[in-house]
């Protein structure tokens, strides 16, 4: 007998019919001699049309009353799916975040869960229910209701099989599992049967939104295997396991990007010291959450540029703190790009094999597309286009890396 976590994301519990199909499936799990917890996301749609209520009444309405709206989305999963199984017939009880003590810090609409009580989820399948517990949602130490950030019931489910100790937590999605791109922009992306937790901490951190971030790393650091998987039939989906020997064969795995970004620049501030620190402080005081970097080599009269990138929702804001304080850095001018896109190939072959970067350089510039920004780690490398060439970038990497051959058949 296991103990299994089984994760439904908003499409599989989008209509009642769904949340009947997913008892079914709970039922089956239980019936072949399984104890299961079960999280589940609101059902489609319902967290966006929340975050629209919400700014139709306050421009900036993250915080404290925010988490209590996009929470409320789960609560109502979780009862359907609770009504659903004990038609059934298999008695089940649901549970928010704050009933099994889904402890979290204080950063609403992206909090980090701190602890996790497993005292009530035992006592509820040692009774012999099924556990229906509420994802996305904690409870920070001074009782405010918290959300993990979107896409965050993942985090929830990989968190509850590392306190439980579960012996594995699926992933139920609307694909059948993780991609050498998305499947939903790339007609030959194939199925990875096996990946690396580090190869999917750079993918989901990258944008493929198939994982949230945080579900990797809570999965990487208690060794929780992660099986994705679709919903809708019994396929064997993929694994995300420890790294393997044979995984560095493969240079380049998946291709993916991120269309959430803006690009920000500080042109002609003076190169001396301190004038980073000035901007990134700046940032930080404003919690915005800054991602890549680049300063140009000093031009004439040893001024320089310093460009970086902010998510989208913050680059109003991060251009008005940069123009209130262009005047005491000195800058010239502040420049922001909405229209651009992060486009990364991951592989921990990378490690051992060079040409990758100048290989997507090549691709990339023979379609005719200016790279504005590159960062690289041992097994990444990113660029910065516009926004409009996403698809044909994604596509053109992915067809000239091999990823839409079989492993078996690559030359
Ligand atoms: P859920 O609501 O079940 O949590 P999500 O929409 O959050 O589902 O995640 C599943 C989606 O992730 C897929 O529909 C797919 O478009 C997207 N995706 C992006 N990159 C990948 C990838 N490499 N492999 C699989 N899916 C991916
Ligand atoms: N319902 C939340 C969201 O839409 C959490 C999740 O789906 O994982 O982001
Ligand atoms: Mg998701």
């Amino acid at each position: 007998m296991a103990l299994i976590v089984q994760k439904f994301g908003g499409t599989s519990v989008g209509t009642t019919e769904r949340i009947k199909n997913v008892a079914a499936r709970v039922a089956r799990t239980r019936a072949a001699g399984n104890d299961v917890v079960v999280v589940v996301s609101a059902m489609a749609g319902e967290t966006n049309r929340l975050v629209k209520l919400a700014y139709e009444i306050d421009a900036q309405p993250i915080g404290r009353e925010y988490d209590v709206l996009l929470a409320s989305g789960e609560q109502v999963a979780i009862a359907l799916l609770a009504l659903a199984l004990d038609r059934a017939g298999v008695p089940a009880r649901s549970f928010l975040g704050h009933q099994i003590s889904m402890i979290t810090d204080t950063t609403h609409s992206r909090a980090r869960i701190e602890s996790v009580g497993s005292d009530v989820l035992r006592a509820t399948l040692a009774a012999g229910h099924v556990a229906v517990v509420a994802g996305f949602q904690g409870i920070d130490k001074a009782g405010n209701i918290t959300t993990l950030g979107r896409g965050g019931s993942d985090t929830t489910a990989v968190a509850l099989a590392a306190a439980l100790k579960a012996d594995v937590c699926e992933i139920y999605t609307d694909v059948d599992g993780i991609y050498t791109a998305d499947p939903n922009l790339v007609r030959g992306a194939r199925k990875i049967p096996r990946i690396s937790y580090e190869e999917m901490l750079e993918l989901a951190s990258l944008g493929a939104k198939v994982l949230q971030t945080r579900s990797v790393e809570f999965g990487m650091k208690y060794e929780v295997p992660i099986h994705v998987r679709s919903s809708f039939d019994e396929s064997e989906g993929s694994w995300v396991v420890p790294e393997e020997e044979t995984m560095e064969q493969v240079v380049v795995r998946a291709v993916t990007y991120d269309r959430s970004e803006a690009r920000i620049s500080v042109l002609g501030v003076p190169d001396r010291p301190g004038v980073a620190a000035t901007v990134f402080d700046a940032l930080a005081d404003a919690e915005i959450v800054v991602d890549m970097i680049i300063q140009n080599a000093s031009h004439e009269h040893g001024h320089t540029d310093l460009t970086f990138t902010v998510p989208k929702e913050s680059a109003v804001e991060a251009v008005s703190l940069m123009e209130a304080g262009s005047a005491r850095l000195g800058a010239s001018e502040v420049r922001a790009d909405t229209n651009i896109a992060k486009v990364s190939v991951v592989g921990v072959g990378m490690r051992s094999h060079s040409g990758v970067a100048a290989k997507m350089f090549r691709v990339l510039s023979g379609a005719g597309m200016n790279i504005q920004m590159i960062t690289t780690s041992e097994i990444k490398i990113s660029v910065v286009i516009e926004e409009a060439y996403t698809e044909l970038a994604v596509r053109l990497l992915h067809q000239a890396f091999g990823l839409d051959v079989a492993p078996e058949s690559a030359a």
